[in-house]
């Protein structure tokens, strides 16, 4: 998905990932960083700002190695540098936004990431005064607000339910982006063996989220954004209504 400037993950590669001056990969798997070289050649091409690529640590040497080869094949560099993250690791995106990474379960080294928004609030001490009162001491220059930073979007890529137990403060954050790649009773148990979600995982969980909106991602292609429509209306209760497919289009969902 790609928010104006950044996104998390680039898949096979899209030309509308142009704007997307800062990437950042959760895993090495071909879904998800193929598209990489595909972007940069794009950006290099069409954009006059280079691009920031993050990605786990261990990922680094691969993905440069394909970008290499990339760059051998249209006899061009690309203008971009490459950086490895580890868990907790952050990175600043712009004026107030900071992405920052978290470790997610899959089966080879993955990370999820989170993007914060700093904001300010007024400070304690002015609760409860009339907004007069308030304005006249901050003309008079007292610091009435104070900062602080909120999650807004998270994005865990490819991972088992596990992250969501070890990390309950997913649940909190407004815009959670979790894949779900299994449906149906045929394919219970997969989700742990192949290091993803099953409906069922979040169905047994469906109470804990508080999210704003959660956008599922990932279905495997061997099942249709319909039939995870109908599961989550029939599984998920009233957290139905809050739930966004990626690729269902036709109640005019966002995609992406
Ligand atoms: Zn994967
Ligand atoms: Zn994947």
């Amino acid at each position: 998905m790609h928010p104006p400037g950044l996104a998390f993950d680039v898949g096979r590669g899209e030309a509308r990932l142009a704007g997307a001056a800062d990437l950042f990969l959760s895993h090495g798997h071909l879904d998800h960083c193929l598209g990489v070289p595909f972007v940069l050649s794009h950006r290099t091409l069409h954009e006059s700002k280079p691009t920031r690529v993050f990605c786990p640590a261990p990922v680094v040497e691969a993905l440069s190695d394909l970008i290499a080869a990339a760059e051998r094949l249209e006899r061009v560099t690309y203008d971009f540098t490459i950086e490895g993250l580890s868990e907790e690791g952050r990175v600043g995106v712009g004026t107030d936004l900071t992405v920052e990474a978290f470790a997610t379960s899959h089966v080879v080294p993955s990370l999820g990431y989170c993007l914060r928004r700093r904001r300010r609030r007024l400070a304690d001490a002015y609760h409860g005064l009339p907004s007069g009162e308030i304005a006249r001491l901050r003309a008079e220059g007292a610091e009435v607000s104070v900062e602080f930073e909120e999650p807004w979007i998270a994005y865990c890529g490819d991972t088992t339910v596990e992250l969501l137990d070890r990390r309950p403060e997913l649940y909190r954050v407004p815009i959670l982006i979790v894949e779900c790649t299994f449906l149906g009773e045929g394919m219970k148990g997969r989700g742990r063996r192949y290091g993803h979600v099953h409906l069922d995982d979040l169905a047994e969980r469906a109470e804990l989220f508080e999210n704003e909106v959660v956008v599922l991602n990932h279905l495997s292609r061997r099942h249709r954004t319909s039939d995870l429509r109908r599961r989550v209306e029939e599984r998920l209760g009233g957290l139905a209504e809050r739930v966004v497919i990626v690729g269902e289009s036709s109640r005019g969902r966002a995609d992406g």
